[in-house]
């Protein structure tokens, strides 16, 4: 067999393997409350990369522990919000409704105003997106997202909490659909995150399951997956749910509502969580725990995962790490545990928080090899 006809079926093996993910909800749509003529609107989200990371493992002073990154950051809008939002704006749109509306602190946003694209896309050119953010405190590509993806965005002089309930009531007052993740269907298609982490660890839940907790949906809505994928028999086991809020904005950790939820976490800045009661319910059901990380243990697992792993995430991200950093020092992991860490977005969204928390100083030189060379000691 020539050259030619070894690329040629490599190729044609590639792409049989490559083209074949339909979109979440096409490909769980035996474990979803959603029927066979529903048009999807989706842009083949999920399928996420599950990335064994030996740099988490030794940071948590168990070197031979087996820590898996669940890398959400790979979703097209950069997060695990498009899980949620491509089941909430289907469901939206066959049900005749035409604008969605969402409080958010960033992520939410930026996929709801993508999903909308993407209805519009798909011949729902009257489909509008609108989103209120808390004036000050989101993450500049997160804007930019919600702005170049055609929402119309609305800062509001509060925090997410007040934009959420300004969302709450406007939505039961009008025809518009509110796919904030108090909207069920939300839960619905984050689920599958849980299911893929079965299927990527061949039939088994990991042993723990670290994530950060902000509104409280994906911590809900991860553990509500793994007991559906136990119960239908795919899964053999189901996980510990470990939660991790930040320091400044532990609500659920302090056993009461933050009135002004302060962290450089801006995805999980939030002081009155919608789903606090279920995600109570998931850590105790599961054995689990809910604890909280300060920002300078976000920082510097946020630093780690970068540097050490080559893994690119945002600060709220970070906290998953920090969380399970801090409970193995505290002697809480059993060293032959399998761990998933969410990694719940793609840190591009933020380089702010990339360039100031790094002493960066580049080394300035003149045009030329020599001063470079010179510059590096060579
Ligand atoms: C939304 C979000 C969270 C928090 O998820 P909840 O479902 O609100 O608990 C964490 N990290 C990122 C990056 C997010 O966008």
């Amino acid at each position: 067999m020539n050259f030619l006809d070894n690329l040629f079926k490599s190729k044609q093996a590639r792409t049989s393997s490559f083209n074949r993910w339909p979109g979440l909800i096409n490909a769980y749509r035996d474990y979803l409350n959603i029927d066979s003529e529903t048009e999807i609107i989706s842009l083949c989200e999920g399928n996420t990369p599950l990335i064994l990371s030996p740099a988490i493992a030794k940071a948590c002073g168990v070197p031979g522990l087996k820590v898996y990154i669940k890398f959400e950051g790979a979703n097209p809008s950069g997060s695990f919000k498009d899980r949620g939002m491509t089941m909430a704006v289907t469901k939206a749109i066959a049900s005749g409704l035409r604008i969605m509306i969402c409080a958010s602190t960033g992520n939410t946003s930026a996929a709801a105003a993508a999903y909308t694209a993407c209805a519009r896309s798909l011949g729902y050119h009257d489909a509008k997106c609108v989103v209120l953010v808390p004036d000050g405190y989101i993450a500049l590509g997160k804007l930019a997202q919600a702005i170049i993806y055609g929402s119309q965005v609305i800062q509001v002089a509060g925090n997410f909490d007040q934009a959420l309930n300004i969302v709450r009531e406007l939505a039961d007052k009008h025809p518009i659909a509110l796919v904030n993740s108090v909207n069920p269907d939300r839960i619905e298609g984050q689920k599958t995150a849980a299911f893929e982490v079965c299927d990527q660890l061949n039939g088994f839940a990991p042993n723990i399951l670290c994530i950060p907790v902000g509104n409280a949906g994906n911590i809900s809505a991860y553990w509500a997956g793994f007991k559906q994928y136990y119960n239908f028999g795919v899964s053999k086991t189901k996980p510990r749910m470990f939660g991790f809020q930040a320091a400044g904005a532990a609500p659920i950790v302090l056993g009461k509502p933050v009135e002004n939820p302060e962290t450089i976490a801006t995805a999980i800045r939030i002081g009155n969580p919608a789903s606090w009661h279920m995600a109570e319910a998931a850590v105790k059901e599961s054995n689990g725990l809910i604890d909280s990380v300060t920002d300078e243990e976000i920082i510097e697992a946020y630093k780690l995962i970068h540097s050490a792993q080559g893994i690119c995430c945002e600060p709220a991200s970070a906290a998953s790490v920090a969380g399970l950093i801090k409970v193995s020092r505290q002697g809480k992991i059993d060293p032959e545990a399998t761990i998933v860490c969410v990694l719940t977005g793609h840190g591009l969204k933020d380089p702010q928080t990339a360039i100031d928390s790094s002493q960066f100083s580049p080394i300035k030189t003149e045009a030329s090899m020599d001063s470079v060379a010179r510059a590096l000691n060579l």
